[in-house]
């Protein structure tokens, strides 16, 4: 027997002092998108990344800037890493503005912007430079997530060219920047071989992606394909997964994707942000793509797919929203029977120009009056969409098994994190978190389903 001992690779002493980063990830699932590109450059690089401030070389916060009091989260996650170990490079929404942070913590290693992630990575290699290791592990093929294995965010813009008043995201990220379908679809493919079940698209408008390109065709796999919505939507359905549709507006181009829908090629969900309903509202607020025939057109796509899903977002209190605009968007949600609702009280946003409308603001008192009455309305919606599925047999996803026969999942008209969820009984032990099952609904409430595998 030959000694192979000696085409081991020796164990470089450097080995030993990889350097380890800590990453704190704030905000939206954009954010969390751009963490993860972070990570996996890093990554390919030999870095290790730690769960605890104080055993890491250096600690990256990304931060989010988009109301104040996601500011003051931001600034509390810097002030904490920088008392636990006081290397702490800066990224995110608020580096597009870096005084206000330096102000704070004036020792601050790095601050760079919103997607800047060679910034970031220059500053980590400067702040703990890189060990050269012929022999690391290799990165997976989808990267590395900060998401469970079986559902992943899929960028496909950055930017956006609206200009909402109450919104400071073009300020901090620019205008609208989209990226080639053929990139796009090779992220797409490498997160499904990884064994991601579920693509989450992600942008500020999804539904223009494209425009600043010009639509422009790019090659995937000798096939070209524009970087248009429907054209996107057409070959991510080829790929076999479910295909969730987030930040929609309703322009008339949506209409192929719901038939793509009908069709099993995309999920049949939709996350409209629709704001408000009140044409003076939403004429103040700027909003994109808001007519008066939006009411028709929902009605119209769930002629053609009956079983879409449509989530949306609300602000109440907006300066100058008086009780008649406030009732025009109750009716308007009774109407409409959308299935999930959030809703934000309007809070000033430094920079924003909605401020500057001159618009009389709403009391705090009549916002809370608002906001409860709105989420009474839309319970009540809920509650009755949600119930209509009882005794129905659906697909789920599986996020977690507890190994007793309980799991839970999630149905085609749930996103992770914001959504609701589906609880399962009696699920076989050989069910795992990535498997979609078909499930026999037993039960609702405003929010979740009850179920046990069909
Ligand atoms: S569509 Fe409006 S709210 Fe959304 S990112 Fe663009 S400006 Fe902001």
């Amino acid at each position: 027997m030959s000694d192979t001992s000696s085409l081991s690779p020796p164990l470089s002493p450097k080995k030993l002092s990889v350097p380890k980063v800590g990453v704190v990830s704030l905000g939206c699932p954009k954010a969390l998108v751009d963490s993860e590109r972070i990570m996996t450059q890093l990554r390919s690089e030999g870095y290790q990344f730690t769960g605890t401030h104080d055993d890491a070389d250096v600690v990256i916060v990304n931060t989010c800037g988009f109301l104040d009091s996601a500011k003051e989260e931001s600034l509390a996650a810097i002030g904490q890493a920088m008392k636990d170990n006081g290397r702490v490079i800066v990224t995110g929404c608020m580096g597009a503005e870096p005084e206000q942070i330096t102000a704070k913590y004036p020792n601050i290693m790095a601050v760079t912007g919103p997607h800047q992630y060679e910034a970031v990575v220059g500053a980590v290699h400067e702040a703990a430079p890189p060990v050269p290791d012929p022999f690391m592990d290799l990165i997976p093929e989808g990267g590395l997530k900060l998401t469970p294995r079986h559902y992943a965010y899929l960028k496909i813009s950055e930017g956006c060219n609206n200009r909402c008043t109450f919104c400071i995201i073009p300020k901090l990220r620019g205008d609208l920047v989209s990226r080639p379908a053929a990139h796009i679809m090779y992220e797409a493919e490498n997160l499904v071989k990884a064994g991601v079940k579920e693509l989450l698209v992600i942008s500020q408008d999804t539904s223009a992606y494209g425009l600043d390109i010009k639509y422009a065709e790019s090659q995937f796999k000798g096939k070209k394909i524009k970087a248009k919505f429907l054209d996107l939507a057409e070959a991510l359905g080829s790929l076999g997964v479910w295909v969730r549709m987030h930040y929609v507006y309703p322009y008339p181009h949506v209409d192929g994707v719901i038939e793509l829908m009908r069709d099993g090629k995309i999920t049949p969900y939709l996350d409209i942000p629709f704001q408000h309903a009140a044409p003076n509202v939403l004429k103040n607020m700027k909003r994109p793509a808001m007519q008066a025939k939006t009411l028709d057109r929902i009605k119209a796509w769930r002629a053609v797919c009956p079983d879409l899903t449509i989530r949306s977002s609300f602000i109440v209190g907006f300066p100058g929203e008086t009780e008649e605009d406030f009732q025009f968007l109750l009716d308007w949600l009774a109407e409409a029977q959308l299935d999930r609702v959030g809703c934000f009280k309007y809070e000033p946003v430094d920079g924003a120009t909605s401020e500057e409308l001159g618009l009389p603001e709403v009391p705090q008192d009549v916002k809370d009056d608002r906001w409860a009455r709105l989420m009474a309305v839309q319970q009540e919606i809920s509650m009755k969409r949600m119930q209509a599925k009882i005794g129905r047999t659906i697909p789920v996803i599986i996020d977690e098994v507890d190994g007793e026969g309980g799991a839970n999942g999630r149905s085609q008209g749930d996103a992770p994190e914001i959504d609701g969820a589906v609880y399962l009984r009696d699920v076989p032990k050989a069910v795992k978190p990535g498997d979609i099952i078909p499930v026999l609904v037993e039960d609702a409430d405003e929010y979740d389903l009850y179920g046990v595998p069909a």
